[in-house]
């Protein structure tokens, strides 16, 4: 009777080096994604070796560089199914509206609704990383993100005008995509932190930093959010008033100023966050 042959034992650290250079050829071209998508076939094939210490195994077999960058390609590796944390709404079917007049809650009326894979991060979940990488790539994404927030908490929140309300409802709606992305990132990053034992690689002092940046980042950003749809609900009763001949118009716009003059006051839910 003959015996299934094991499966191959990953060769020596120059023979998986060699296996793994079109990875670092990729990584040192600036393509993240093809990195990531070559290095999870390495993972599949078993010429990487699937272990905790695998940040270490991985320094030593393609340098310290070379694995900061793929822990950078694999935190930047957008989510499959969606762009920027957005989808068509599903409960609108992207038009905005429910049953004819009713305006669509779950997308904001804008046909654009949070992608529930990714919980709105725009980027690859964190079991699609290996797991001895998450954290560094949570750290990552940690950063970037909280840069990004600072950056949009830097330019002031529109002012209303009669003159400029429809530009005004508009410009608030892609930096409130945008905080809200951003609160899907510090959530999920959160939510990976507080699930993980803590290790030579998550040493407690950095998991309570990093937890720490994380719900002080969304109290900011939440506050934010909640400011845009203030500035939105006072555009819109800004229509409501310019549309007083045309009363399906100004109807419309009146619905429009109540719905996000209520979710300013109960944020949380709008960004679906457990923060
Ligand atoms: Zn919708
Ligand atoms: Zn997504």
């Amino acid at each position: 009777m003959t015996q299934d042959k094991p499966p191959a034992k990953h060769s020596s650290e120059a023979g998986s080096r060699r296996v793994l250079e079109p990875v670092l050829a990729e990584l040192k071209q600036g393509d993240g994604v093809e990195a990531v998508r070559l290095f999870g076939d390495a993972l599949d094939r078993g010429v990487v070796p699937v272990k905790s210490d695998l940040l270490r195994w991985l320094a030593e077999t393609i340098g310290k560089q070379a694995t900061v960058r793929l822990i950078s390609a694999y935190a930047r590796h957008p989510c499959f199914y969606c762009k920027k944390g957005l989808e068509p709404c599903e409960a609108c079917h992207g038009s905005g509206h429910s049953g004819g007049a009713n305006l669509c809650e779950n997308c904001l009326t804008t046909g654009f609704a949070r992608c529930d894979f990714c919980d709105g991060a725009g980027l690859a979940t964190y079991n699609a990383i290996p797991e001895a990488l998450r954290f560094p790539a949570a750290l990552d994404r940690i950063k970037i993100a909280a840069k990004t927030l600072t950056n949009l908490l830097d330019q002031p929140v529109p002012k209303p005008r009669f003159d400029r309300a429809r530009q005004c409802v508009k410009q608030s709606v892609q930096r409130l995509f945008e905080m809200n992305r951003l609160m899907g990132v510090f959530e999920n990053a959160l939510v990976l932190v507080k699930s993980l034992e803590p290790s030579g690689a998550s040493p407690p002092p950095l998991r309570e930093k990093t937890m720490t940046i994380c719900v002080r980042s969304a109290r900011r950003g939440r506050k934010r959010i909640c400011e845009l749809l203030q500035c939105m609900a006072a555009c819109e009763s800004y229509e409501a008033k310019s549309a007083g001949s045309k009363p399906p118009a100004r109807k419309l716009a009146e619905k429009r100023a109540a719905l996000f003059g209520s979710l300013a006051k109960s944020v949380s839910t709008f960004a679906g966050t457990a923060l």
